[in-house]
């Protein structure tokens, strides 16, 4: 069970807290008729990270913030990084800056009226800050934020993008943390997070995050809440996001009890104090750095 946690490797593990409707019903006026779902699939992935001694980083919606400070609380409280996914939900592709920083902004307030005391990291909606949306970078070091994880390092459907760097690097006055994905000859393929933790066989998002930090790179996971929770609301909203969204939900709690037992888990600042640290000790400056797996 326990086969990488003799070997020093980190994995980071990233929750996007939304609920199952925000990236289902493009329209904010209809969430207001939604069931709100939240509370309980995220307690059972607290109490997941909990009982294997993990860490991670919850982006939070700033809507959710204002809903449920106490969610909020009960995140820092268990020592996890509470970074910050906007405030409603909305794809930087519909935003121009503006409104990006007044969403920006209206969702920083939330997180820290709710007790998240300094907030650092970003990860936009959809994976949505591409190179179209660079402006969104200076937006985001204006209002203390140091590190982005916006970045899908491969194009599927509607989002990410295959030119993108697949490793940790410094883009302007912000540490990108892309999703890293595992490059075999050249070919990067999408095995552990979301719906591909669901779609592929277990034996190979397990096999990907082992090549991963076998070459020293540390891997992204991300989820949902609502994908620990099969028995939310279903609605039809076109074949492949319907498709995508309700796929073997049942399976993913399994995956993640196999990856949080398997390995060490730690949050995206966690992760980057330690890579500060080891650049100093070793007197370089760590700009730009190369990282293995890409
Ligand atoms: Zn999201």
């Amino acid at each position: 069970m326990s086969d990488g946690r003799a070997s020093g490797g980190f994995g980071i593990f990233t929750v996007d807290v939304e609920d199952w409707y925000h990236g289902l019903i493009r329209d904010p006026d209809r969430w207001a008729a939604c069931e709100d779902r939240i509370l309980g699939p995220t307690e059972h992935l607290l109490g997941l990270l909990r009982s294997t001694g993990n860490h991670g980083t919850f982006f939070v919606l700033g809507s959710i913030a204002k809903r449920h400070p106490e969610l909020v609380r009960r995140i820092v409280e268990d020592g996890h990084e509470v970074g910050c996914h906007g405030y409603q939900h909305i794809s930087l592709k519909r935003l121009d800056p503006a409104q990006f920083r007044e969403d920006l902004e209206r969702a920083l307030a939330a997180l820290r009226e709710a007790g998240a005391q300094e907030v650092v990291s970003y990860r936009a909606p959809f994976f949505s800050l591409e190179r179209k949306a660079g402006w969104a970078l200076d937006i985001l070091a204006d209002c203390g934020i140091r590190i982005d994880s916006s970045v899908f390092p491969m194009r599927i459907g509607y989002y990410g993008s295959a030119r993108a760097r697949n490793h940790p690097h410094l883009a302007g006055r912000i540490w990108e943390y892309p999703v890293t994905l595992p490059s075999f000859g050249g070919l990067r393929l999408p095995l552990a997070g979301g719906f591909y933790c669901r779609f592929f066989p277990l034996s190979w998002t397990l096999a990907g995050i082992r090549y991963q930090l076998s070459r020293g790179a540390e891997p992204v996971f991300y989820i949902h809440p609502w994908e620990l929770d099969p028995e939310h609301p279903r609605i039809t909203v076109g074949r492949f996001l319907t498709y995508r969204h309700y796929l073997r939900l049942d399976r993913t709690e399994q995956v993640l009890r196999e990856l949080l037992q398997r390995w060490r888990w730690r949050s995206l600042r966690e992760c980057h104090a330690a890579r500060e640290e080891g650049a100093r000790r070793e007197g370089w400056p760590g700009r730009g750095a190369a990282h293995a797996g890409r």
